[in-house]
């Protein structure tokens, strides 16, 4: 089983360091790695994001660990050589169309959430974003209306295919969990939606078991900070899901801790914390390494059936939060490599 390793650029080399001694201290059978540049490192190195050699190394891999993106140095560089433009293209290029974002609050870090504790606590639920469709990829462009008004657009549309294919990950991960699926549009005034509501509940057809609703995305953000206990998977389109797994990841706790997948049809997936370069703490010792060590989790439970040994990765992480394990943005005043060691003597 090949792992790619994507580092990138800012505290993405600092996290995956840490994740990679993690992975390297369970000693999984038949592991190997390879490490590649991409974004403002490997526009650098060879004036590309997404190199053709990192691309290829992606496609061969069983599995893509990927740090994060953005070099504040690259900002006035054209938007295609733009260091986030490597992520796009690797979604593009290998197909993921699900994105899978927990929001799960560990007990310890109660206090770390936007919310108030008793609320956040409850918090347990998985978001399930499509990511190749929408009004993201649908035609845009900038006109001059009659009356010589410049109008911008853009043209949001599914196709049944394409929200069946996500909304069957969604009844899967439903299933794999409390059983609980929430179906998010805005079906009462867009037509994409309406569809959107239709082919969701005709897939429902082949998951009996799971139960199935239906919210209106303006409800959805008042019920993730009402009473966010209440959902157990979300499945929502690419718009819709962008806003809310971030709304529901400051009810979290803090950015350093989210871990993400996105996935194609065959269950590889790239996986990385949701947080971006953190170009304020690059090189400072200062970033979390746990969104980055959860998302190696997630990468063994979705892409390498290694269900056990991530569950046993969550777990010292969880025992390093119990035993007193605070980087900066949790309040404390640990390292990065003093987090991966506490998740390691946990282990
Ligand atoms: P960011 O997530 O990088 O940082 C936001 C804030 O959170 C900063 O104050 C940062 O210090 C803090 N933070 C982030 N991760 C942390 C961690 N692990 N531990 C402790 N603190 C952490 O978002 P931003 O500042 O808006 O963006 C910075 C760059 O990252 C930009 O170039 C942006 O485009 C890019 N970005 C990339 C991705 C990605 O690679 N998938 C995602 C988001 C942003």
């Amino acid at each position: 089983m090949l792992i790619a390793l994507l580092p990138g650029d800012g505290i993405g080399p600092e996290v995956i360091a840490e994740a990679r001694r993690v992975l390297d201290a369970l000693a999984i059978p038949g592991l190997t790695f390879e490490e590649a540049p991409v974004g403002g490192a490997a526009y650098k190195a060879s004036g590309h994001p997404l190199p053709q050699a990192t691309l290829d190394l992606a496609k061969r891999a069983d599995a893509i660990l990927f740090g994060a993106v953005g070099d504040p140095d690259c900002d006035s560089l054209e938007r295609h050589l733009r260091p986030e433009q490597a992520i796009l293209g690797l979604r593009k290029e290998l197909s993921l169309f699900a994105n899978l974002r927990p929001a799960t609050l560990f007990k310890e870090l109660a206090d770390a959430s936007a919310l108030r504790p008793e609320v956040a606590t409850q918090i347990d639920m998985v978001i399930v974003r499509e990511l190749n469709g929408d009004v993201y990829f649908g035609e845009k462009g900038m006109r001059t209306t009659k009356d010589g008004k410049r109008e911008g657009y853009d043209v949001m549309s599914y196709n049944e295919d394409e929200v069946r294919r996500i909304a069957r990950v969604g009844f899967e991960t439903a299933r794999a969990r409390r059983g609980k699926l929430c179906s998010v549009d805005k079906a009462n005034v867009l037509e994409t939606s309406q569809l959107w509501r239709d082919v969701v509940i005709e897939t429902h057809a082949e998951y009996p078991d799971v139960e199935l609703s239906h919210m209106y995305v303006d409800n959805a953000a008042m019920q993730l900070v009402r009473n966010p206990g209440q959902f157990d998977v979300i499945v929502t389109g690419n718009l819709f899901g962008d806003i809310l797994s971030d709304q529901a990841s400051m009810c979290a706790g803090s950015i350093g801790m989210l871990p993400s997948a996105s996935l194609d049809a065959n269950q590889k997936g790239l996986y990385e914390p949701i947080h971006g370069s953190a170009p304020d703490i690059a090189g400072q010792g200062k970033a979390n390494p746990l969104a980055t060590i959860l998302s190696a989790a997630m990468m063994l439970r979705y892409s390498l059936g290694q269900a056990e040994i991530a569950d046993k990765i969550d777990a010292a992480v969880a025992t390093a939060l119990a035993n007193g394990a605070r980087s900066a943005d949790l309040g404390g005043t640990m390292t990065t490599t003093q987090m991966g060691d506490a998740v390691l003597a946990a282990l």
